[in-house]
């Protein structure tokens, strides 16, 4: 299928891809972007079910479809995965090739902007909380970092299932905006976050925290993760190899989840969830494609709440 592109938005995948990743050769010039939205202008001949004009947006995973992970509907754990714009050229385009099976239609209480503006994040969100985190109503969830978009997106969705959510950040002004999405508790980043996750706890700890930050926050989580709780992990923004307590694992009986992307599944429940509650991402700045190098500098300077989107078309 191909797409003519209205908006596209950026992720951190795009400043690591902009940096060069170990491992993963780029040829130049390469077209970044994991993330847009917009209207169907051409479609391969063995496609079924999509039509020329549909206004869509799309799953970002690029998977094989048919070793042992595609075939039982795992594609995050494709022995191929990549990611648009990664591993091939992505949105920040006029148009970009998807697979029809990634194909989503628009969400019908979006702007264009804001259909650009969750794809990635809101597809790695939710299989870190529902599917690999297993969160339940009620629970108790910590995430460290709020304002990039896989935060805010699981602050949204913890919400949206009935948990109280305590969010963090170094930022007075985030946690103020966090607070007014809906976050219950607001805690400074510091060394001093586990003890005031206890403190307004009762001393439990939390249910599920969700670390994408690393070597900052890592130790923070493992002591604020209550008995038998859960720590998911999709990233690690300040850096891979933090210190480790495995006391604190055996003894709490915690559980360490890695999380990457998503399922066809997942996204299938994920589109689900944004057009039947109205989720909406919350859109930081646009830029017009041309200023493309001011949106990459505004998301390297860490200042954003939300997403950067690029308006591609008009
Ligand atoms: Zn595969």
């Amino acid at each position: 299928m191909r797409v003519r592109l209205k908006t596209a938005a950026l992720n951190h995948l795009d400043l690591y891809v902009l940096g060069g990743m170990p491992g993963i050769p780029i040829g130049l010039p390469h077209i970044g972007g994991a993330d847009g939205a917009g209207v169907v202008d051409a479609v391969g001949a063995d496609v079924a079910g999509v039509e020329i004009g549909a206004e869509v947006v799309f799953d970002p995973g690029l998977s094989c479809g048919h070793c042992e992970y595609c075939r039982a509907g795992e594609q995050s754990l494709c022995v191929k995965f990549g990611v648009l714009g990664e591993h091939s050229d992505g949105s920040f385009a006029e148009s970009v090739i998807v697979a029809a099976d990634s194909l989503a239609l628009r969400p019908g209480h979006l702007s264009w902007e804001e259909s650009a503006a969750f794809g990635l994040t809101y597809l790695t969100a939710w299989r870190m909380l529902m599917t690999r985190g297993g969160l339940r109503p009620g629970e108790t969830i910590l995430i460290h970092g709020i304002g990039g978009g896989v935060s805010l997106a699981c602050l949204q969705l913890a919400k949206l299932s009935g948990c109280r959510v305590i969010v963090t950040s170094r930022s007075d002004e985030k946690l103020k905006r966090a607070g007014d999405l809906g976050a219950d508790d607001v805690l400074p980043s510091d060394d001093q976050v586990a003890r005031s996750v206890r403190g307004l706890t009762d001393k439990r700890g939390a249910d599920i925290v969700v670390d994408s930050v690393g070597d900052a926050t890592w130790m923070q989580s493992l002591k604020a993760a209550a008995k038998g709780g859960r720590i998911v992990t999709c990233g690690a923004t300040s850096g891979p190899n933090p210190k480790e307590e495995i006391r604190l694992i055996f003894w709490n009986q915690l559980s360490i989840i890695g999380s990457t992307m998503g399922s066809r599944e997942d996204w299938r429940r994920l589109m689900a969830a944004v057009t039947g509650h109205h989720l909406r991402p919350v859109v930081d700045r646009v830029f017009p494609l041309a200023e493309g190098r001011s949106a990459y500098q505004r998301l390297e300077e860490a200042e954003q709440f939300g997403k950067i989107v690029l308006s591609i078309d008009g």
